[in-house]
């Protein structure tokens, strides 16, 4: 592991949050050019596709792998609903003379460009996203179920490549949505867990068992939706992925009730409703008149 790359794990952590509290929707045109000038810079291998990627020399299977998932997965959504058609690009870079200003690890969708890490091995993997503390008990469980620590990571970011292609999907879907941080975390999740679920489910079998492993052996300090709200920023990386993981619970029920397609109900309630600064709880209530209640009784049973 290089030292730089931990000196930056390290930096700041309110630089994080405030960048996945970004992630969705990030525009500065200053953040922009210094990804831009970040990608040229580094002078990355041009990989040709339906998704062009450029990636760190050394780490092009991997961007050609996760290029053929959001390649995958755009094919199904456009296949799926008339009028999208993302365009992104895939960035695979290395953490060497990482300069852009969000701590190297994270992953996200900015103005078409999907960035990911490229050399995360599991150990760095398991440090940035607070699992150290129970990696024994992750790496049983995988062992339990047949599943390489290798995996884990591989889902992992498999699911995190279509997730950040949700953001761009449901950008363009819903046009003037809704701009909660925590409820487009949720519907990006959703529609990544959806195409998984309906093409490659066994590529889920790692996050799932990390999420499940996040979700039983994490003790958060902040637990209830108000604290997320008033802490973002604040609280750890662990903390914050630990919410996630809970957020997967409900994306699994929401994906299981098939009465009703989450998209389609989602733009519906955005067309409608004139207030896009609505927090996930008033989201669900408008989302609850299709789903019966569900997604409200989720988040009040997890206190959220
Ligand atoms: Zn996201």
């Amino acid at each position: 592991m290089k030292t730089y790359y931990r000196i930056r794990i390290t930096r700041s952590f309110k630089s994080i949050f405030i960048f996945l509290a970004c992630a969705f929707g990030l525009n500065s045109n200053a953040q922009q050019s210094h990804l831009d000038t970040l990608i040229s810079v580094k002078k990355l291998v041009y990989i040709e596709g339906i998704i062009p990627a450029s990636a760190t020399h050394g780490y092009e299977s991997k961007a050609i792998l996760w290029q053929s998932a959001i390649a995958d997965a755009k094919h199904y959504y456009e296949a799926k609903y008339s009028n999208i058609d993302v365009k992104a690009k895939l960035a695979v870079i290395d953490s060497a003379k990482w300069t852009f200003d969000v701590p190297y690890g994270y992953t996200f969708a900015n103005e078409g460009w999907i960035v990911l890490p490229a050399d995360v091995d599991f150990n760095a993997f398991v440090r940035i996203y607070g699992a150290s503390a129970f990696k024994d008990e992750l790496l049983s469980e995988a062992k339990t179920k047949g599943i390489k620590p290798d995996e884990i990571l591989e889902s992992f970011f498999a699911f995190v490549c279509v997730h950040e292609l949700g953001h761009l999907i449901i950008a363009q879907m819903m046009k003037d949505g809704f701009s909660d941080i925590l409820f487009n975390e949720l519907a990006a999740n959703v529609v990544a867990y959806e195409y998984f679920k309906n093409n490659k489910p066994d590529l889920l079998r790692g996050y799932n068992l990390f999420y499940n492993a996040v979700i039983n052996n994490y003790n958060p300090h902040f637990k209830t939706l108000n604290e997320l709200y008033e802490n973002y920023g604040k609280m750890s990386v662990a903390n914050y992925v630990w919410y996630h993981s809970n957020l997967m619970k409900l994306v699994e029920e929401i994906y299981n009730y098939k009465e009703v397609d989450f998209l389609t109900c989602l733009k519906k309630v955005s067309m409608e409703s004139k207030d896009k600064n609505l927090k996930i709880r008033d989201v669900a209530v408008l989302l609850d008149n299709d789903y019966k209640g569900l997604i409200t009784t989720w988040l009040s049973k997890n206190n959220w």
